[in-house]
């Protein structure tokens, strides 16, 4: 049986007559801009996250980019983030002539370690950046506790985490002083092409991103500070509009996936061999569960059970194979292998197996079949 790691035709199949309803309105309005599409996605996901703002920008690296100049992160500032991430949450960072100051993980959740944030402080920090990774929140508490103190901003890359919640209620992307959200097409909220939103409850803030979305121009044509082209597409926004009020659907559906996953390994007793994915904070209710961007192993023989998969039709992916302190472009920031060792060994022991909502519970049966066939 064939396992893809998404099935992204699949998953549109059921709102296809919508989505080419929604997309020809946008073609024939001439609207094709910040039109009122753009308005009612910034309205429907700033009610979905629970933000008092959401601006619609141009990708997740851009919501990255203009949040931190929203933040004015710039040369001689230093910017502490996670060595385990995509590869934007650090990029953004460098392409404002800041220092990424990269930090190590919590193995269990592999999300950002709050006191190594601690120990990585210095008088020229400006910034933290937390990724709350393949869809559960870092610990944020610890890390507000150790800004707020200092006047530190903090921009939350929450790319792989809408709708995720934190102890006390609040979601992804709107515990910090601005988050960012990606629509990459392959994220549980996902565009036909790219897409991005920054969400804040400060309105200084808001409009400050909206400016900086637009070239810093205020009114057009006046430019009050340099900004660049981040705008979302129309096209994009009634995309999204279409498949918004879906999100929770499929949100359960990839929960009840992972259920049926940890049942599976647990009948074919592979404990000793793969560690499944912890939910940190389910214990608080309803809700509160990862929302399973992605579902992360960590294997014994990691290459070789990649190998084996791929023969037996099971398409898995690595998230990340090489963590970001170690990347070519930032040999001038002096780390070294070793340097953060539980970023390093994420990305040796990790994989990620097919967690998409359509799966069904006969290919989820033969990836956990393939996996024993492996250790067995
Ligand atoms: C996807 C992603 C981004 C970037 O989003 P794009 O929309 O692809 O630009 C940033 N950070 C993380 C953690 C991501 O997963």
């Amino acid at each position: 049986m064939k396992v893809p790691l998404l099935d992204l035709p699949a998953h549109h199949r059921e709102l296809r007559d919508e989505l080419v309803a929604a997309v020809t309105r946008v073609l024939d309005s001439g609207a094709y801009i910040l039109s009122d599409e753009v308005k009612k996605l910034e309205e429907g996901v700033a009610a979905y996250c629970g933000a008092r703002f959401a601006i619609g920008v141009s990708s997740g690296t851009d919501a990255l980019l203009a949040a931190l100049m929203a933040v004015d992160v710039g040369p001689g500032d230093e910017v502490v983030t996670t060595a385990f991430s995509f590869f934007a949450t650090a990029g953004t960072i460098s392409r404002l002539g800041a220092r990424p100051v990269f930090v190590d993980i919590d193995p269990a959740t592999y999300n950002i370690d709050p006191k190594a944030i601690e120990r990585a402080l210095t008088p020229k920090t400006k910034c933290i950046v937390p990724v709350h990774l393949y869809g559960q929140c870092a610990d944020m508490k610890p890390i507000l506790e150790l800004a707020g103190a200092r006047g530190i901003k903090i921009v939350e890359d929450a790319a792989q985490a809408i709708g995720a919640r934190y102890p006390g209620g609040r979601q992804a992307g709107t515990l910090g002083t601005l988050g960012c959200l990606s629509f990459f097409p392959t994220k549980n909220l996902g565009a036909a092409g790219d897409a991005g939103m920054v969400l804040t409850d400060d309105p200084a803030l808001a409009a400050k991103v909206r400016m900086i979305r637009v070239h810093g121009s205020e009114p057009k044509y006046y430019h009050k500070l340099v900004g660049g082209n981040f705008r979302i597409d129309s096209i994009q926004a009634a995309v999204l509009n279409v498949k918004l009020p879906r999100l929770d659907g499929w949100t359960g559906k990839r929960r009840e996936n992972a259920a049926r996953y940890a049942s599976l390994f647990g009948e074919k007793g592979l404990g000793s061999k793969v560690t499944l994915p912890q939910p940190a904070y389910a214990n608080q209710g309803l809700g509160f569960d990862h929302i399973y961007h992605q579902y992360v192993l960590r294997a014994e023989r990691r290459d070789a059970l990649r190998e084996h998969l791929t023969q037996a039709g099971v398409a898995t992916e690595i998230y990340y194979p090489l963590p970001l302190h170690l990347q070519e472009c930032f040999r001038d920031l002096g780390y070294r292998p070793g340097s953060l060792p539980e970023s390093e060994r994420a990305a040796r022991e990790t994989i990620a197996l097919p967690i998409y909502p359509e799966l069904t519970a006969e290919q989820q049966s033969a990836v956990v079949d393939a996996i024993a066939g492996f250790y067995n």
